[in-house]
């Protein structure tokens, strides 16, 4: 397709993630994506800083994804779940369980984070409804956070970056804590737990759980804070009787330099949500797993199962992806690859601490974030990482990398060098 006429259809009828119809930002057509290489349309080429949000850790086009889906496409695409399993779902149930702690056992398959995210406080109200408590309905979270677009999704995300202003009145009324002041690496300061203790002893009646990005806040402010809030907080839910849960879509599957952000604790919670980098970057699917005791209390309640089934639940090309995409994270260094990331991240980006623009610079595994003190022009900023050849989405306040795991280690410092020399031009 032309180029220009593709642009054009694209600009009158599509929309993209929080893009204004009036006055959409420009988008850069991709042809196609190779190892940790985008490829325009136009010909140029932008090493990959993003992994696609979170997701493709293994970078783009991989044989070994590529081989997997094919192979099941020979064999169906998709059927029903209902009353129907298949090899994929099982595989995949199978590489998790080796993956997660051994508590945590019963999956249910969704279609995407933000319904994980539905699932997993929804598992949580039919729980505590199976135990006679069906007044806690609330749902308690961190300032900050964000845990994904869908309406109960919405409410639990951070309420002056979220969508509370637009929605508040339609929005079910959450208990918002402060995020941790404890920051990761720093020291601990125990009166970080004072305003969930609070809440805990005014509210625990009506609160059915906790949830929270273990360690590291994503799209609600890139925060890194301490591993011993978790510790805390799981002993204080459990003497509540509030679910925890741990929402790792982000996190999960080596991002933060453990296999899960939570290890970083050695907690577990009652639920934990996983997505985005679950099928490698490929397709949409996500994963809600809780323990035996949540699991079968749900289903000893009233409605005597889980209130919940996606028409394209356990979807067979989703889930073979999944598998390939864990078997190969297995087998491959990424714990030696997110190390060396981060050595190289540290390396790069810390000069840029010393610009006035630049109010701090933090990276934890394969996250390196520059946070500014105004927000960025991001059309401006965008064509200009574009032009120097790198793939950069800022949003915010906040210009970060995150790139695959396999990105060698010219071309991260390539990546990051080339960053830190535009946000320094900025600066002058
Ligand atoms: C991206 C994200 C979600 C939402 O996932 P979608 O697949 O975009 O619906 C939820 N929670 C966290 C922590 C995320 O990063």
């Amino acid at each position: 397709m032309d180029e220009q006429r593709m642009l054009e259809i694209d600009r009158r009828h599509l929309w993209h993630p929080y893009t204004s119809t009036i006055n959409p930002l420009p988008v850069y057509p991709v042809e196609r994506a190779e190892g940790v290489r985008l490829y325009l349309k136009d010909g140029r080429e932008l090493i990959d800083g993003m992994s696609s949000w979170w997701a493709a850790v293994h970078g783009y086009n991989h044989p070994r994804l590529n081989e997997a889906l094919t192979r099941q496409l020979g064999q169906m695409a998709h059927v029903m779940f209902g009353g129907i399993t298949h090899e994929p779902a099982v595989e995949l149930a199978e590489e998790l369980l080796s993956l997660l702690p051994q508590a945590l056992e019963c999956i249910f398959y969704a279609d995407s984070g933000s319904v994980a995210v539905e699932v997993a406080l929804k598992m949580a109200l039919q729980y505590q409804q199976s135990l006679g408590q069906g007044q806690r309905h609330r749902i308690a979270t961190l300032r900050n956070g964000y845990h994904g677009d869908t309406w109960h999704a919405m409410s639990v995300c951070d309420p002056e970056t979220g969508m509370h202003g637009l929605f508040g009145g339609a929005l079910p009324v959450q208990h918002f804590l402060p995020r941790p002041s404890s920051r990761f690496g720093g020291e601990w300061h125990p009166e970080d737990m004072k305003p969930l203790e609070e809440l805990l002893e005014q509210y625990a009646g009506e609160i059915a759980a906790l949830i929270l990005e273990p360690v590291v806040q994503g799209a609600g402010g890139m925060y890194f804070y301490h591993p011993r809030y978790l510790v805390e907080a799981r002993r204080l839910c459990r003497e509540a009787g509030v679910l925890l849960i741990f929402d790792e879509i982000a996190t999960g599957f080596g991002r933060t330099g453990k296999l899960f952000a939570m290890e970083h604790a050695g907690v577990l919670p009652d639920i934990i949500c996983l997505g985005k980098a679950l099928t490698g970057g490929y397709m949409t699917l996500s994963a809600c797993v809780t323990t035996r005791e949540v699991a079968d209390t749900i289903c000893s309640g009233e409605a005597g199962c889980f209130m919940h089934g996606p028409t394209f639940m356990g979807n067979p090309l989703a889930c073979a992806v999944a598998t390939a995409s864990l078997r190969l994270l297995k087998e491959s260094p990424w714990q030696e690859r997110v190390g060396n990331i981060e050595r190289i991240l540290t390396e790069e980006l810390s000069p840029l601490s010393r610009l006035g623009s630049v109010a701090e610079v933090r990276v934890l595994g394969a996250i390196g974030v520059v946070e500014m003190r105004e927000p960025v022009n991001m059309g401006a900023l965008q064509a200009r990482f574009v032009e120097a050849g790198i793939w950069v989405r800022p949003f915010g306040r906040l210009v970060y990398l995150m790139p695959p795991f396999v990105i060698g280690e010219t071309d991260l410092r390539t990546l990051a060098s080339r960053l830190v020399h535009i946000l320094e031009e900025l600066d002058r």
